[in-house]
């Protein structure tokens, strides 16, 4: 009989020798090769008791319904709790690093004055950007649209004859529907960021810009995996579980004809491109096949070297809470031997561009600071929001591209403002939210009750008399009537929440009786 000690001595250190069950044998990978950096083996750390909820139901160009999605994701408790806690970390962990730097603000302000005015001068650092890139050996390619983008980067990789595709996770792909297109014409597609890869695995898109997956619990991963990669539906140890994809993964990395990357800045003086990681997955997609593709967005552009260092110290300070990601990839041109393509892709960022309460929107740098904060997203999950960007950023992109398809967007949010509070690029989002709503009334995408029940409320806010007697109505009517009466289908907002008791004065009662004559 293996003893954990004797398992651990095989295995080497062990960090956690107690989480090994007696009979445990040594952890090993389906195929039979042992898991080093495993620390258990077959020893459930938890039975699983939640079925993980769903994102939104899409129903061709139907708008979709983010209410219902959100509901189902609250009705599963266990989930919604560890997704709220989770994000809510990465924001507290946000604001310790941001009290570490004095000059916090001053960095939000340059930051968002370098990408307003590279915005403003868009055309001429996109054309000094292709120049420099050109110099440096790179093929340049330009995308109008997700269309052309994936008909590019088809035609690149069937000029090389390449079969498959190692790819770093990256938003605009996403967005241009890029994996279903590479199925579709026979290219296989390997994420190499262990989140986006679960997702893959799921046949899920991310629900967060900077951790795909953050909305499963273990649980949901050892299922995944166990159905994808065959490993033990009962062991949700994460070390076993990420080390068991690692061993699945690899392989195909190494093999791989070529390889893909996003970009986080795009530099015009030079012509080069960073790419942020933890995971250093994104130097695996560009060094370990000869051929490098890499779709940049064209908002992605900064003017100069010097202006990297400004939003390199706010992206993962505001992302995870960490003072750098672990991988800041710099890349200037292929290297000797290879060969290195960029497709600069636009796809709605011109129109939007175009738009005058929306461009500022290009500003974003995708650090998911506005997702952590928000108290909708945190509890609804991101792919509640059935669309590429989920949370306060996707409520304004989203219906940039399909107003009528993602018109409820805009409403799943309280215009609290804590988005805008810690956007490090200063976008003023839940202006921009509200905007979205007066020009989703103008398009006549909001339902006639919705329109109906904003007007009543407005009617009523604006007469104080009227309102003060609706409040006192209200506070009696909830103090004596029957529970069903108050609780049933038409009370959307008591389906989760109980509603608190009266108070026996309201604040205008209490400042007349108290202060008023004074
Ligand atoms: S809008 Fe701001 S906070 Fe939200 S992802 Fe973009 S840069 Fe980050």
């Amino acid at each position: 009989m293996s003893s954990a000690s004797e398992g651990a001595g095989d295995a080497g250190v062990m960090l956690h020798p107690e989480l090994r069950a007696d009979r445990d044998e040594a952890p090993k990978a389906p195929n039979g090769q042992r898991l080093d950096h495993a620390e258990g083996a077959s020893k459930p750390l938890r039975v699983r008791s939640e079925k993980q909820p769903r994102g939104a139901r899409i129903h061709g160009n139907r708008p979709v319904d983010q209410a219902e999605a959100a509901a189902r994701f609250i009705a599963a408790p266990e989930h919604e709790k560890m997704h709220d806690e989770r994000l809510w970390d990465l924001r507290q962990k946000r604001d310790r690093e941001m009290h570490g730097i004095p000059e916090w603000e001053e960095l939000r302000t340059l930051a968002s004055s370098i990408k307003e005015h590279t915005l403003v001068h868009l055309d001429e650092y996109l054309d000094q950007f292709e120049a420099n890139a050109r110099a440096n050996g790179i093929h340049v390619h330009w995308a109008k649209d997700a269309a052309e983008h994936n008909h590019i980067i088809h035609r690149v990789l069937a000029d090389h004859g390449a079969k498959s595709l190692i790819k770093s996770k990256s938003m605009l792909t996403e967005e241009c529907g890029f994996r279903h297109y590479m199925a579709a014409v026979g290219i296989e597609v390997i994420e190499t960021d262990l989140g986006e890869r679960i997702q893959q695995l799921d046949n899920e898109d991310p629900s967060h810009v900077v951790v795909p997956a953050v909305h499963k619990l273990r649980t949901d991963v050892a299922e995944v995996f166990a159905k994808t990669i065959g490993t033990d539906p009962d062991n949700s140890d994460v070390h076993y579980l990420a080390e068991a994809q690692r061993q699945s993964n690899r392989p195909l990395i190494l093999a791989a004809d070529a390889g893909m990357t996003g970009c986080n800045f795009a530099v015009a003086e030079t012509g080069t491109f960073v790419v942020c990681t933890n995971e250093g997955n994104a130097d695996l997609s560009a060094n370990v096949p000869k051929l490098h593709i890499a779709s940049i967005g064209i908002e992605k552009m900064i003017p100069r070297l010097e202006h990297l260092a400004v939003f390199v110290r706010l992206l993962s300070r505001s992302a995870l809470g960490s003072p750098i990601t672990q991988y800041t990839s710099h890349f200037r041109g292929p290297r000797e031997g290879g060969e290195m393509h960029i497709v600069l892709v636009d796809n709605g960022r011109s129109a939007r561009l175009g738009m005058p309460e929306f461009w500022t929107s290009l500003k974003c740098i995708r650090c998911g600071a506005c997702m952590n904060t928000c108290p909708v997203y945190r509890r609804s999950g991101g792919l509640s929001y059935g669309a590429t960007y989920s949370g306060p950023i996707g409520l304004i992109i989203d219906p940039t591209f399909n107003a009528h398809k993602y018109s409820n967007l805009p409403f799943a949010s309280t215009l609290n403002g804590s988005c805008s509070n810690v956007c490090p690029v200063k976008i003023n989002i839940h202006e921009q939210i509200l905007a979205w709503r007066r020009e989703l009334v103008k398009q006549h995408e909001v339902s006639f009750v919705k329109k109906a029940a904003m007007k009543a409320a407005g009617e009523l806010l604006s007469r104080p008399a009227a309102y003060r007697a609706a409040i006192a109505t209200a506070d009696v009517a909830l103090a004596h009537l029957p529970r069903f009466v108050i609780y049933n289908g038409l009370n959307a907002w008591g389906d989760h929440r109980e509603i608190p008791h009266p108070p026996k004065h309201t604040f205008h009662s209490w400042y007349h009786a108290n202060r008023g004559a004074k």
